[in-house]
């Protein structure tokens, strides 16, 4: 005959293994919602991201869509022109996975506007160098 001690014993075995399965269960539940809430992203049109690719961000914390693991399309204001824009996430796959953007930057200017202003970078640039190699040239160098 079993002692009470071990018949506790038993009990409580019991009662751990049925406390893990359920634990199991929960982890399992919580993994299937995950799952199935990026691939009802992705069927939204959302485009999966591959955190191996990103730019360390060198800040604590992570932006949005690393943490939901979609990029989804961000509706924006041009701050030159106020043009209302969508930043689509297949644009934004690039910026942050090939172009290494900063993590933390988003849109700012329409497509016609950052056009515009690259040019006028380029632009000033160009008249900067020029200036420098007249400086240059006038010393005798
Ligand atoms: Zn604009």
């Amino acid at each position: 005959m079993k002692s009470g001690r071990q018949k506790r014993a038993e009990i409580e075995a019991h009662r751990a293994e049925k406390r893990d399965k359920a634990r199991q269960g929960e982890r399992l539940d919580a993994e299937r919602r995950r799952r199935e809430a990026f691939e009802a992203a992705l069927a939204r049109g959302e485009v999966a991201v591959n955190k191996a690719t990103l730019a360390p961000t060198g800040s604590y914390g992570y932006p949005d869509f690393q943490l939901r693991g979609t990029y989804l399309p961000i509706p924006f204001a041009c701050k030159s022109c106020g043009k209302a824009e969508v930043w689509t996430p297949h644009q934004q796959k690039w910026w942050y996975e090939t172009a290494k953007g900063d993590p933390f930057s988003g849109p700012s200017m329409c497509r016609r506007c950052r056009a515009i202003e690259r040019r006028r970078k380029a632009e000033a640039r160009r008249v900067h160098l020029e200036g420098v190699e007249r400086k240059r040239k006038a010393k005798g160098g």
